[in-house]
């Protein structure tokens, strides 16, 4: 069983913001942002790459939630799902990154050279 269907099932201890029937919502271990939660569906989806678009309207919605809960719908967030290698994806359980609670960056993503492809 995966890493973040072991905190589903409260096997991994977790500090959890919100959850329904099928999403869950907790903070990162490893903040990156004042706010860092991660958001993720209770069934194991290995990544974004593979949702299906039924499961992603609800997602919207509950993420929606979430960071009305955390008040930072109003001050803004971003949201990032990392997929596979290039992608950066440590743990293969679809999760989106929910940032906010400041001013975030915005910069190069890659070493490579980002006009080389034009
Ligand atoms: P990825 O790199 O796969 O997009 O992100 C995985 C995220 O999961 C990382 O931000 C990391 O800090 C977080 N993480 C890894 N293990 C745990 C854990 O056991 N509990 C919590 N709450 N977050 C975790
Ligand atoms: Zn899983």
């Amino acid at each position: 069983m995966c890493l973040f269907c072991k905190i589903v099932n409260n096997e991994i201890p977790s500090n959890v913001i919100l959850e329904d029937e099928n999403f869950l919502a907790f903070h990162d271990i490893n903040p990156k942002a004042p706010v860092h939660i991660l958001a993720i569906p209770k069934v194991h989806v290995d990544s974004f790459d593979d949702v299906k678009p039924e499961t992603m309207s609800g997602f919207t919605s509950f993420i929606q939630k979430v960071v009305k809960e955390v008040k930072i719908d109003k001050t803004g967030y971003r949201v990032i799902t990392n997929i596979g290698d290039n992608g950066g994806q440590e743990v293969g359980h679809l999760h989106f990154h929910i940032l906010g609670g400041a001013k975030l960056k915005w910069g190069h993503f890659s070493d490579a050279d980002p006009m080389n492809n034009l």
